[in-house]
């Protein structure tokens, strides 16, 4: 690390829990960041802000005036450009150490094993549950862990999966139907600091992860109403896809 970067890190490096060999940690980490909007912009920003260093980042989706309420690393002047391209481009203004590797396109089953390969660690930024499940079930297979968010109307939550030798939860467990609910915000709608809140929430679970530290197994949802975060310890179904087939079968 040069002396430019002891500067820029500083407030992460004295931190006894990171220190260099954490900020080097940050700086070799690989992570695949799905869905550029409102959890992605936060979750880019803070992750290039923290040195991590190779985002690689995918969404089919342009800038549209009715984003600027909640996803806030876009501008007026965004409009109808690529959302991926457009964070690139902001994430490289602020520390252009970070290598950005930008896609525009959707995450599915037939480009999952190409666009998240060569991958420590997958940030969930979808808004919808079919790429929940292709990037759920990748990951089991991987044994990458995934930090998953979403929010909208009054309820954000964020979980994070990491896979090893024991029995651990993954995102079915909790939704084994693995059916598209209703609930995207366009829907629902939403609170843009709410967004940010989850956004921020799942950046910091990233860098936990990096750091070694980390919150598996438990569902953490926000109340937006009460302004309350609850805790669930999430426990392995054992009817779950994960449990009685083995991903590798699927
Ligand atoms: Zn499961």
């Amino acid at each position: 690390m040069n002396d430019e970067q002891l500067l820029r890190y500083a407030r992460q490096i004295m931190l006894g829990d990171c220190d260099i060999d954490g900020q080097q940690a940050l700086c070799d980490a690989r992570i695949a960041v799905v869905g550029a909007g409102g959890l992605g912009s936060p979750v880019v920003l803070y992750l290039a802000a923290a040195g991590v260093g190779y985002l690689r980042l995918m969404d089919d989706d342009v800038v549209d005036r009715s984003n600027m309420q909640r996803q806030v690393a876009f501008t007026l002047a965004d409009i109808d450009q690529s959302k991926v391209n457009v964070l690139k481009a902001a994430a490289q203004l602020r520390n252009p150490d970070v290598t950005v590797d930008a896609h525009q396109t959707r995450l599915n089953v037939a480009n999952v094993d190409k666009l998240l390969a060569d991958i420590d660690l997958i940030i969930d930024c979808s808004d919808n549950y079919a790429t929940r499940f292709v990037i759920n079930d990748f990951a089991i297979k991987a044994n990458i862990p995934v930090v998953f968010g979403a929010a909208t109307a009054w309820q954000g939550q964020i979980f994070v999966m990491r896979p090893r030798a024991d029995r651990f939860p993954c995102y079915g467990c909790f939704n084994p139907s693995r059916e598209e609910l209703d609930a995207s915000c366009a829907l629902n709608g939403v609170l843009g600091p709410l967004v940010g809140l989850i956004g921020s929430a799942q950046a910091l679970e990233a860098l936990r992860l990096i750091l070694g530290q980390n919150n598996a197994d438990v569902l953490q949802i926000y109340d937006a109403k009460e302004g309350v975060w609850h805790s669930i310890a999430m426990s392995v179904r054992p009817d779950c896809l994960c449990q009685t087939t083995g991903l590798d079968k699927m």
